[in-house]
């Protein structure tokens, strides 16, 4: 398999290339230059498979160039017993008669993307010592991303991790999960300053094209395409766990995804280019609606900072998609020209307009989307536990909010649960009241944990001086 870029202008690489380098060498960002496809039969055979199991079939399409047994050792590592709390890694849970959990948040940090970087967190280390390098990982958060990445990549040797966030910006939980670390290839950097600060930081020092070979920095954004590739896999997992019952086989499957980036998302549509029989790819956002706006209408108009709303689905906070390039340019088909032009013209004028595309969108990619408040997710939250004695987060109530409007989609919507609800309690609280539930004593005892950080300024001369003398040591 090999890997080209959205933009046409980078030579065809392997897995294990793109994979460290993150965007292509043309801006762009890497696709792969053919889909698999999956015949119902296998299909089929894969409904026997353990998850990790699964995992190694399907990453391992892509993931051509690492040998069966190397991928196999990285793929039950990842997903192995110790590190995912239910058995079956995703569990399936039905909430009634037309709706399911699909539970992504049973790793280590409690969200979803655990599922991705729990596996960075092997494959790369293999692949760099493969070639003999080693990388530092640089990254800014809000909150989930940060604490995955660290959680990934703690104690591993050729790496090293910095992972910028806002001082006293985070919750309780999220902080505890990252600061507590004490692995000395973890640094975690409070930057005074808000998550903007903390992302244009990195953006200095990656701008900064000397400093940043000289110190081999790197990242495991969500743009990476080994994360989108580990991603896939849930939305097989899931849709055979929502058929294996001989009677629901007939019934369309249907998918709602909670979105910010557009990376979650992206992996179901490549799942059901793969084959995977879904009928609709529900796309869920919070009032920062770009996407919903673009699937409703076929513009795509990102926003300016300044124009995206601190909202109480915090991870889903974006202003502009950063994986929707990759769908962007399928659109265009043979036509690189033609999206070229078009891409330009976004950076241009800051406004796409595919309104000549719009029921494509639906009719022909199956995607469907709609906008949560936060009225709606507390009451969807409180709803639901009256309802099912179920507790959702407010990323997946976003999700379950947008699902339950569809109510003339056949069949089975299938929510993907993308954070526990532990993780948010605030916006818990104000849906349950005191029917909310004690802190586990598991929790407490994160929170109680020795925190660590290493504060600065908000100044890029700051950061460089630190990168520069934890790399000498
Ligand atoms: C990252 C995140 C999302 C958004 O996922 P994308 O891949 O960026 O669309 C949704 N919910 C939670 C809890 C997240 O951490």
């Amino acid at each position: 398999m090999k890997f080209v870029s959205t933009r046409g202008r980078m030579t065809p690489a392997g897995f294990s290339d793109v994979l460290l380098d993150g965007l292509a060498s043309d801006g762009g960002l890497v696709v792969p230059s053919e889909i698999p496809a999956i015949p119902a039969e296998r299909l089929e055979e894969w409904r026997a498979l353990r998850y990790p199991e699964l995992a190694l079939e399907i990453i391992g399409l892509y993931a051509t160039d690492i040998p069966r047994e190397d991928l196999e050792r990285i793929v039950r590592a990842a997903y192995s017993a110790e590190r995912f709390a239910a058995p079956e890694t995703v569990p399936v849970t039905d909430l009634d008669e037309r709706i399911s959990l699909v539970g992504l948040s049973e790793g280590p940090t409690m969200a979803f993307k655990d599922l991705a970087m729990q596996f960075l967190g092997e494959v790369m280390p293999y692949v760099l010592q493969r070639a003999g390098r080693t990388l530092n990982i640089l990254g800014a958060t809000s909150g989930d991303t940060g604490s995955a990445a660290e959680h990934a990549f703690n104690g591993k040797e050729n790496i090293r991790v910095f992972m910028l966030s806002p001082q006293g910006r985070m919750s309780a939980v999220q902080r505890a999960q990252m600061y507590s670390l004490d692995d000395e290839n973890i640094h975690n950097i409070a930057v005074d300053g808000n998550f903007d600060d903390c992302q244009n930081l990195v953006k200095a020092i990656n701008a900064d094209a000397e400093f940043k070979a000289s110190h081999t920095i790197g990242a495991v954004n969500s743009i990476n395409f080994g994360r989108i590739c580990a991603q896939i896999v849930y939305y097989f997992w899931a849709w055979l766990r929502a058929t294996d019952d001989e009677s629901r086989r007939e019934a369309p499957v249907s998918f709602a995804v909670p979105s910010g980036n557009f990376g979650n998302i992206f992996a179901g549509h490549l799942a059901r280019r793969m084959g995977l029989p879904v009928h609709r790819l529900v796309l869920a956002t919070n009032e920062n609606n770009v996407l919903d706006e673009f699937f409703r209408t076929g513009v795509y108009r990102p926003r300016s900072r300044e124009l995206t709303l601190a909202t109480s689905s915090p991870s889903m906070d974006i202003s502009k998609a950063s994986n929707l390039e990759r769908f962007v340019r399928e659109l265009f088909g043979e036509d690189a020209e033609g999206f070229a032009e078009r891409w330009a013209e976004l950076d241009r004028e800051g406004v796409l307009d595919l309104s000549d595309q719009r029921e494509a969108l639906e009719r022909e990619h199956g995607f469907l989307s709609g906008t949560s408040t936060h009225w709606d997710r507390v009451n969807t939250i409180r709803a639901e536990f009256e309802a099912n004695g179920v507790i959702v987060d407010p990323h997946t109530a976003d999700g379950l909010a947008v699902a339950r409007r569809l109510t003339d989609l056949p069949g089975r919507i299938l929510v993907l649960e993308t954070a526990k609800p532990e993780k948010f309690r605030e916006t818990i609280e104000e849906a349950l009241g005191d029917r909310t539930p004690p802190l586990s004593a598991e929790l407490l005892e994160l929170l109680e944990r020795p925190q660590r950080t290493v504060d600065i300024e908000n100044s890029a001369e700051q950061l460089r001086d630190y990168i520069d003398a934890a790399c000498e040591q």
